[in-house]
């Protein structure tokens, strides 16, 4: 099995060449920090706003290379967040955000389509499972918070025969669909949409990692400092490291182990349709088929960062691999772990709440917070920063993922220590009801800590 900083993806979407890095001092009416989805598609929306205006993209490595360009391509709505949603804002803005959400979804194929960009997408429904006895009926609550919203076909229970209908794992015991939802390859996606910005004149310096920020519109590099109207900050876990974002999120891991062509097991599994499955344990394992019939699976259990940081252990924990593994073949027994040939990992940008956050603050605009599930929404992200950066006011700004009640982590050394601990116990929380035991009282009562503290879980 090969270790792979940037993951299968990069490699099959082909080499890039990269954007030479910024020369000197320049100007420019948006200048956006990070060639991620966010700051991307954000770039993207800009120009359909205003065809004319000067957009700079500043990014630190490859535009791509981070989370946008490995992740495990799952393009999902914010529907798995409804009942959170009805819950902070009430029921129209909650029915609002997952509608616009839905949005985004159907946007990324229509995008794909009419620029000819061959990210692999596929729509197709998701499916939250239960992988253990536990888990079974676990998503009553938001069958239940989809059904209060008038939008009962959303989300629709499954016994455990119509989920093995659709892809026949011996351990799944039940679950829910989720109607709108698609995979795409995710970084034949990232790298398109540079492609495409490149070609509508969009200057996009690479190796260009910004410094500081000031609130009058300067975004300041090594080599040189961009003067603009309006600045975007799209860095993702990064984020942590610009002054008054520390305490925002905290940065948790994710790892994706990937199968050779295995078209024989996906087909002996009837799982022919292109659902993204994930199951239902705290720290969720993901998984989904490949368009040349390889199984991509992933495990949200890996380390957390520290102060922020984003340390080679967030890209690569040979243990949370080793774990990972274990799990696709436990999944999927007719997977033989020699089939497992890649493995490769990143940070999550985790929201005290799991969704979201877009705001201003002066002429910077920003976005963060994901929480595993950033391919969709950060399409409506950049259809968010791209009207706050030019000051216009819609139905997407007034959405309740903008400006929300601010709620912080707790600082350092805490915020690591307490995130590791609880961790730990939600690990052992999940391993016991793997194996249908009951977890002891005190992990119990450290796994249940975020939730009773008013935050939530990484996916
Ligand atoms: C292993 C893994 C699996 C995942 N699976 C899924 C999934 O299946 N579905 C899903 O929806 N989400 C998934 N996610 C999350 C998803 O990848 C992210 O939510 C999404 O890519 C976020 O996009 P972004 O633009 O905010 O961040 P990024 O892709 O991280 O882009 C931010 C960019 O900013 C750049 N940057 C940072 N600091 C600076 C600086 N100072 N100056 C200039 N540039 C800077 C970085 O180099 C980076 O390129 C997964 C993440 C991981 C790690």
């Amino acid at each position: 099995m090969r270790h792979t900083r940037h993951g299968w993806w990069l490699e099959e979407a082909g080499p890039v060449t990269p954007a030479r890095p910024l020369g000197g001092d320049a100007t420019a009416d948006v200048v956006v920090v990070g060639g991620g989805y966010l700051g991307l598609w954000t770039a993207w929306q800009l120009l359909q706003l205003e065809p004319e205006l000067d957009v700079v993209v500043l990014e630190a490595s490859v535009c791509g290379h981070g989370p946008s360009g490995r992740n495990g391509g799952f393009c999902e709505t914010l529907w798995p967040e409804a009942a959170t949603l009805r819950e902070r804002v009430g029921d129209e803005a909650a029915l609002a955000v997952c509608r616009a959400s839905e949005d985004a979804v159907r946007g990324i194929g229509a995008w794909c389509e009419t620029n000819e960009v061959d990210a692999w997408f596929r729509a197709a429904p998701m499916l939250r499972v239960a992988s253990t006895e536990s888990q079974v009926g676990s998503w009553g609550d938001v069958v239940a918070a989809a059904a209060a919203l008038g939008a009962s076909e959303e989300i629709v229970p499954l016994s455990a025969e119509e989920v093995r209908s659709r892809c026949a794992s011996p351990l799944f015991l039940g679950g829910a669909m989720y109607r709108v939802n698609a995979t795409v390859q995710p970084a034949r996606l990232a790298l398109g949409l540079r492609a495409r910005l490149l070609g509508r004149g969009v200057r996009i310096h690479e190796r260009t990692e910004v410094t500081g920020l000031d609130r009058s519109g300067v975004a300041k590099t090594r080599m040189g400092n961009i003067r603009a109207g309006s600045v975007v900050l799209a860095a993702n876990s990064a984020t942590t490291g610009f002054p008054g974002f520390r305490l925002s999120l905290a940065v948790a891991s994710s790892h994706i182990v990937l199968t050779e062509p295995v078209p024989d097991v996906i087909e002996g599994l009837g799982w022919i349709g292109g659902e993204a499955v994930v199951d239902s344990r705290t720290l969720v394992h993901y998984t989904r088929v490949t368009r040349d019939g390889r199984i991509a699976f992933g495990w949200g259990g890996g380390a957390m960062g520290r102060g922020g940081a984003v340390s080679d252990r967030l890209e690569l924990d040979r243990s949370v691999v080793a774990r990972a593994r274990q799990s696709l073949v436990r999944f999927f027994p007719q997977v033989d772990r020699r089939q497992i040939t890649h493995a490769w990992g990143g940070p999550i940008d985790v929201s005290p709440t799991h969704l979201p956050i877009f705001g201003s603050r002066g002429r910077i605009h920003y976005g963060f917070g994901f929480t595993g599930n950033g391919v969709g929404p950060s399409y409506l992200g950049g259809e968010i920063l791209a009207r706050l950066a030019l000051d216009r006011r819609d139905e997407r700004t007034a959405l309740a993922l903008v400006e929300p009640s601010r709620k912080l982590f707790p600082p350092e050394p805490f915020r690591y220590l307490g995130g590791t601990v609880i961790r730990r116990a939600l690990i052992a929380k999940d391993d016991a009801e793997d194996d249908g035991r009951e977890p002891g009282a005190v992990t119990d009562l450290i796994a249940t800590l975020p939730r009773r503290l008013g935050l939530r879980l990484p996916r």
